[in-house]
């Protein structure tokens, strides 16, 4: 039987993705070796798009054992190993395709406005804006040098993209703690020093410059008061401030007898 010329040439490759690079993958491949099929011609980026990774969460890909770039040509027959951000110092020897330090600052998707709050609550330089789109997105992540939070996974197979990740849960408090532990911001954390509005950061006023900026009975109950250097809006140590510490203790971010460093 004749074989039909116009059939593609197919390659096979065997994958390994370890640790959180299987979320992105079907379940029958993974936490295992498997066959990625393809034709033509590849890289090792656009193999591991294919099999449903995305460049950005891809840290480290070993090529029969030795590190390799994303854009290393594939052939056919080889065996890939991908890795996330690495933090095990057996790996240390490895050069990560990603540059360090990790960002400290974010830029967030349209659907994470409720994460966005969270982070700057902690402290943490949060860009948000319901007009950007993803091009926009990933432009003003590469000038501002910021990570890209995202919940759409297509945004991460951009080329241009250095820092990003997709943001697994869909719980804003579960979130937080996703985001804190996968760029390893335990130590960058300010609670309440940055206005969850407007993201800027958060002065002491005195008392007597709020006195018409706040409604009567948070005057007479309050003697520290706090201004946003962005938008002007007067905080203090309210209910909001209360329930807002009970969330971040029962997180584990704050601990019962740690008050927050500044702010309100
Ligand atoms: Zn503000």
């Amino acid at each position: 039987m004749d074989s039909d010329p116009h059939a593609p040439l197919w390659r096979h490759v065997t994958i390994r993705c370890y640790r959180e690079l299987n979320d992105f993958l079907p379940v029958a491949s993974r936490e295992r070796r498997f066959q990625f099929r393809f034709s033509g011609q590849a890289s090792l980026k656009s193999v591991l798009e294919g099999a449903g990774v995305p460049q950005a969460e891809i840290d480290l890909v070993l090529v029969g054992g030795h590190p390799a770039a994303l854009d290393h040509p594939i052939t056919g027959g080889e065996r890939l190993e991908a890795f996330p951000l690495l933090e095990s110092p057996a790996l240390d020897s490895f050069t990560p395709l990603r540059p360090r330090p990790l960002p400290d600052t974010f830029i967030l998707d349209v659907n994470l406005g409720r994460l966005a709050r969270l982070l700057r609550l902690s402290g943490l330089d949060c860009l948000y804006r319901r007009d950007l789109d993803d091009g926009e997105i990933v432009h003003l992540a590469g000038e501002q040098g910021r990570g890209i939070l995202t919940r759409d996974k297509g945004i991460l197979h951009r080329s241009a993209v250095i820092h990003g990740y997709w943001v697994r849960s869909t719980d804003p408090e579960r979130q937080l703690i996703e985001v804190i532990h996968h760029f390893g911001l335990e130590r960058r954390l300010r609670f309440f020093s940055r206005c969850i509005r407007c993201n800027g950061l958060l002065h002491t006023i005195s008392r007597d410059d709020v006195r018409d900026r706040v409604p009567t009975g948070a005057w007479r109950e309050h003697r520290h008061f706090f201004v946003c250097d962005g938008c002007g809006q007067v905080y203090w140590r309210g209910s909001h401030y209360r329930s807002m510490t009970q969330t971040l203790t029962r997180l584990g971010l704050l601990s019962k007898t740690q008050g927050p460093e500044s702010g309100p």
